[in-house]
């Protein structure tokens, strides 16, 4: 397996989780760019958006509301936090395995660079 979410999904390479059940992994980036910076992963590989089919859509789902619960839990929910996919070289993705990024703790720029 070549993957390295689906690795860290499997257990095969560390990661700190900060949440799982049978959709979703959660762990900390381990470059974080805020004080809060989760990925929220789905245990199943999907490369990128543009790979979501609409069998996806009760997933996408459970990734948003998991980002959101994250953020709450963190005390982040009302002050504001950001959620991001990256898809493809112009956004910067660097890992083909689908992931919603839960940045938050201090104030975001937009527009992005
Ligand atoms: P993206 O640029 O949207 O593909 O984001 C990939 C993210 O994965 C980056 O923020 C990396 O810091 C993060 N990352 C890469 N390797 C690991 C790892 N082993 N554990 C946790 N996060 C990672
Ligand atoms: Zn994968």
């Amino acid at each position: 397996m070549s993957c390295l979410f689906c690795r860290i999904v499997a257990g095969d390479i560390p990661s700190t989780k900060v949440y799982e059940d049978d959709d979703v992994v959660a762990f900390e980036d381990i470059h974080p760019q805020a004080p809060m910076h989760v990925l929220v992963v789905p245990r199943a590989h999907v490369a990128t958006v543009n790979d979501l089919g609409a069998d996806h859509d009760r997933l996408v789902g459970v990734m948003v509301r998991r980002a959101a619960a994250i953020a709450r839990e963190r005390g982040y929910d009302s002050r504001g936090f950001r959620t991001v996919f990256n898809c493809n070289a112009d956004a910067g993705q660097t890992v083909f395995h689908l992931h919603l990024h839960v940045l938050g703790g201090r104030p975001l720029a937009w527009p992005p660079g």
